[in-house]
C-alpha cells in the first residue's frame, strides 16, 4: 500500500481571486466563518498528537487563498519548527506575496507553488474574474519577489482551459528556460465549475508536450524535488522544468501519497470523493482524548485506497463535487 505521508491543510476557503474554474460563477459560497476556522494551535495539535504520530512528515498550506489568513506566517513558523516536518511548501495566487514572501522566507518556508494561468493581463483579469484594475502586474511583482528571496522550488501551475489560455502554453513554457522555475500544466478538472467545464472540456497532457516538442524538440525527462503526481521534462537546456498533472487523462489513485484537512477541520481521504470524510474539530474541541481521533484517522488510513476515486465514472457528475478547490484545499 502507498505510504500516505502528505497532508495538504487550507489555511482558509476565502479567496481575494475568483477563479472561473475553481469557483461557480454567479454563486455566492458559504464561506466559514471565523469561530468555525481551525486556530493555528489546533492546526499543530493535530499535527503533533495526530498526524505526525501515524507518519505524516509532508505539509502544504493552501486555501482558498493562505496568504488571506491572519496569522499564516507565524503558522508557518510553528510548522516548519517541528522537528518532524521534512518538507513544507504554500500554494498561493501571488497577489499579497509582493510584501510576504521575505517574511515567508525568513518563518521557514522554501518552496512555494503559485498559479498563474496567462501572461496577459486582459486573459488573466478575466480567468480570475476581475473586472477592476488590472491585477497581472501585482501578482506578477509578487513572483518576481518570492524569485528574489530564493524559493526552489519555485512552481507556477498553470490551469489550461481549451479556447482561454491554451494559446499562452508555449509563452508560459518558456518561462522555464532562463530561470529555475518549474511551469506545471494541470489539466482542468470538473471540479468548482462544472458548467465552465461542461463547456470548455480539458486538454490532455500529450497535446500540449507535442505542441511543445513542435517548437523545442524532445523533451528530456527530469527529476526535481516534489510530491506530487507530476510527469517532469525539460526544454533541452533550460533552468527549470515542465510538469505535467494529468488527472483527467491519467490515473494516478494508485501512487496517492495524501490527505487533505479543510479550513473548518474536515479531513478529506480523496480529493474526488466526498466518502470517508470526518470531522476532526468537533471533537477535538469537545476535550477528546488525541490517541482516539489519532485512532479514528488510523482507520480512514486503512480504507482510503477503497475510498479513492480510481475513475469511478467519466467526471462529469456534478453530484460528486459538492465543494470547490477553494472550499477543500486544493
Ligand atoms: N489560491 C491558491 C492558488 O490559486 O494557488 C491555492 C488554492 S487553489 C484551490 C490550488 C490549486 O487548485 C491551484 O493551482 C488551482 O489552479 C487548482 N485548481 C482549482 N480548481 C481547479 C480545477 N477545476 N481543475 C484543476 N485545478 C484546479
Ligand atoms: Fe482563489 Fe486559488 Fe481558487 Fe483562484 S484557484 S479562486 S486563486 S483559490
Amino acid at each position: 500500500m502507498n505510504q500516505v505521508d502528505y497532508l495538504r491543510i487550507s489555511a482558509i476557503d476565502r479567496c481575494n481571486f475568483r477563479c472561473h474554474y475553481c469557483m461557480p460563477e454567479g454563486a455566492e459560497l458559504d464561506y466559514i466563518l471565523r469561530p468555525e476556522l481551525l486556530r493555528s494551535e489546533e492546526i499543530l495539535t493535530l499535527l503533533q498528537e495526530v498526524f505526525i504520530p501515524l507518519g505524516f512528515r509532508k505539509f502544504r498550506l493552501t486555501g482558498g487563498e493562505p496568504l488571506l489568513r491572519p496569522g499564516i506566517v507565524n503558522l508557518v513558523r510553528e510548522i516548519a519548527s517541528l522537528p518532524a516536518t521534512e518538507d513544507l511548501s504554500l500554494s498561493t495566487n501571488a497577489f499579497l506575496l509582493a510584501d510576504m514572501a521575505r517574511d515567508l522566507y525568513d518563518a521557514g518556508l522554501r518552496r512555494i507553488n503559485i498559479s498563474l494561468d496567462s501572461l496577459v493581463p486582459e486573459t488573466f483579469d478575466k480567468i480570475i474574474g476581475n473586472r477592476g484594475r488590472s491585477r497581472w502586474e501585482q501578482t506578477w511583482k509578487g513572483i518576481q519577489a518570492a524569485h528574489k528571496v530564493g524559493f526552489n522550488p519555485l512552481k507556477l501551475n498553470v490551469v489550461v482551459i481549451p479556447g482561454i489560455n491554451d494559446r499562452e502554453v508555449l509563452d508560459l513554457a518558456a518561462l522555464s528556460i532562463d530561470r529555475n522555475w518549474h511551469v506545471r500544466f494541470i489539466e482542468f478538472m470538473p471540479i468548482g465549475n462544472i458548467e465552465l467545464f461542461g463547456e470548455r472540456a480539458w486538454i490532455p497532457s500529450e497535446e500540449l508536450r507535442q505542441r511543445i516538442r513542435s517548437q523545442w524538440g524532445s523533451l528530456e525527462s527530469s527529476d526535481v524535488k516534489g510530491n506530487g503526481p507530476a510527469d517532469v521534462f525539460q526544454i533541452p537546456g533550460a533552468k527549470g522544468t515542465l510538469g505535467f498533472i494529468s488527472q483527467m487523462s491519467e490515473c494516478f489513485c494508485d501512487r496517492c501519497n495524501r490527505m487533505r484537512l479543510s479550513a473548518d477541520g474536515w479531513l478529506r481521504p480523496c480529493l474526488l470523493n466526498e466518502s470517508g470524510q470526518i470531522d476532526l474539530k468537533t471533537p477535538l474541541r469537545q476535550g477528546i482524548d488525541p490517541a482516539q481521533l489519532r485512532e479514528k484517522v488510523r482507520q480512514i488510513l486503512l480504507i482510503k485506497p477503497e475510498i479513492n476515486f480510481k475513475q469511478r465514472d467519466s467526471g462529469t457528475d456534478g453530484e460528486l463535487y459538492k465543494r470547490t478547490m477553494s472550499q477543500i484545499g486544493g
